[in-house]
């Protein structure tokens, strides 16, 4: 149908001095951690107004040592949303944690603060947060309910990064705090992460956790006292990440116009017209990582997103999927979650859908995406 190159749903932008620099981290003679690591870390911490950061081979693990700093293990619940990368209910079960859910606001799509006190127990230690698509939740409500009932809060902000809540950047406040530099994310090193932490105490425990737990000391001195894994950050992604984190605002600003494009195309009867729900139109917080819609059911029975996304594929317009719910998923199940237990994150899981958004994107490419979505409900 199209006669245009292919519009990928996201894509990684890397400038030239980035390859440059990663080309003298290879010549260098010292690719695993060292000094652009150092840097990176140097940089996120000023970038969070000081706090202690550091960096590691995925956002994944970030929170899995977050969990482990604060001590959760076997016995405990961790309460967190049904809709995110499975990557977020896995660390828990990682620890040995027991993974407790709570639905999802309909509107923006992140966890209902008033589910999850519902859920809460006396084995509650921990809430983990998800940021989807880059919105924040409101964070007085979050922290009011941690410090009501003691708990941990681990912010899965992986898809978060210069996302702010009231002026002030996630990452700056809060908990731990934990990044994803993914290659879809809104900055990549191609795979890697940070975690925010409160204190050097954490700090230090956070760099034994990524290192199979070696302190070392003078010229040979070595010890082990807990047991670490190997999530280090190489230089040679370190570089990369600099190289991007470079230009942060530019592509959130970048973003947020992108999205401001979205609505403009869209209109302000799409959703009435369509019977599709727009994500909130948020331009103070969010650092737009995702354009989100949640489809119509269909009329015909097929299934709303497999076809919306054959078809849209048609029209030369890449579409993802973010996310499906993870208490549905097999080892989920097998745990003892089923169908019923989450209305809302059933229903959003079963019909959202991400939109194009990437850095190199233009508003002609908005304008694009948005007469497809539109010829293709319309023909649905
Ligand atoms: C990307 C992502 C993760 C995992 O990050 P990795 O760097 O791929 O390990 C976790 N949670 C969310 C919400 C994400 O988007």
């Amino acid at each position: 149908m199209s006669q245009q190159p292919f519009l990928p749903f996201s894509k990684p932008t890397i400038d030239e001095a980035t390859i440059s620099a990663v080309g003298d981290v290879l010549r260098s003679g010292w690719i695993t951690s060292g000094p652009k690591v150092q840097a990176f870390e140097a940089q996120l911490s000023e970038y969070f107004g000081g706090r202690p950061v550091r960096t590691f081979n995925s956002g994944t693990c970030t929170m899995e040592i977050a969990l482990r700093i604060a001590g959760i293990g076997p016995g405990d619940e961790v309460i967190t949303t049904p809709i995110s990368w499975v990557a977020t209910a896995n660390v828990i079960l990682e620890v040995g944690a027991t993974p407790v859910f709570a639905d999802i606001d309909p509107v923006t799509r992140n966890i209902d603060l008033a589910q999850v006190e519902a859920a809460i127990t006396p084995r509650t230690k921990a809430i983990i947060p998800v940021y989807l698509a880059g919105l924040p939740l409101d964070m007085p409500m979050l922290y009011a309910l941690a410090n009501k009932y003691n708990l941990r809060i681990v912010e899965d902000a992986a898809q978060a990064l210069g996302s702010s809540w009231d002026g002030e950047r996630i990452g700056a406040t809060g908990d731990f705090v934990s990044f994803s530099f993914q290659a879809n994310k809104n900055i990549t090193s191609s795979e890697g992460g940070c975690l925010v932490l409160n204190n050097a105490e954490e700090a230090r425990l956070a760099e034994k956790y990524r290192l199979q737990g070696v302190t070392r000391s003078g010229f040979d001195g070595l010890d082990v006292d807990v047991l670490g894994g190997k999530f280090n950050m190489t230089d040679i992604a370190a570089a990369i990440g600099l190289g991007q984190f470079a230009h942060i605002e530019k592509i959130t600003a970048h973003r947020q116009n992108l999205a401001r494009h979205y609505f403009k195309c869209f209109g302000s009867d799409f959703e009435k017209q369509y019977g599709a729900q727009l994500p909130p139109a948020d331009f103070e917080n969010s650092n737009w990582h995702l354009f989100q819609l949640v489809l119509p059911e269909r009329k015909d029975g097929l299934p709303a997103r497999a076809t919306f996304m054959e078809q849209m594929q048609a029209h030369g317009v890449g579409i993802g999927y973010h996310y499906p719910p993870i208490h549905l998923l097999s080892l989920y199940r097998a745990q003892g979650f089923k169908e019923g237990m989450f209305p809302v994150a059933e229903r959003v899981g079963r019909l959202i859908v991400s939109l194009p958004m990437f850095t190199a994107m233009t508003e002609a490419d908005v304008e694009r995406s948005v007469a497809a979505v539109k010829a293709v409900l319309k023909a649905g």
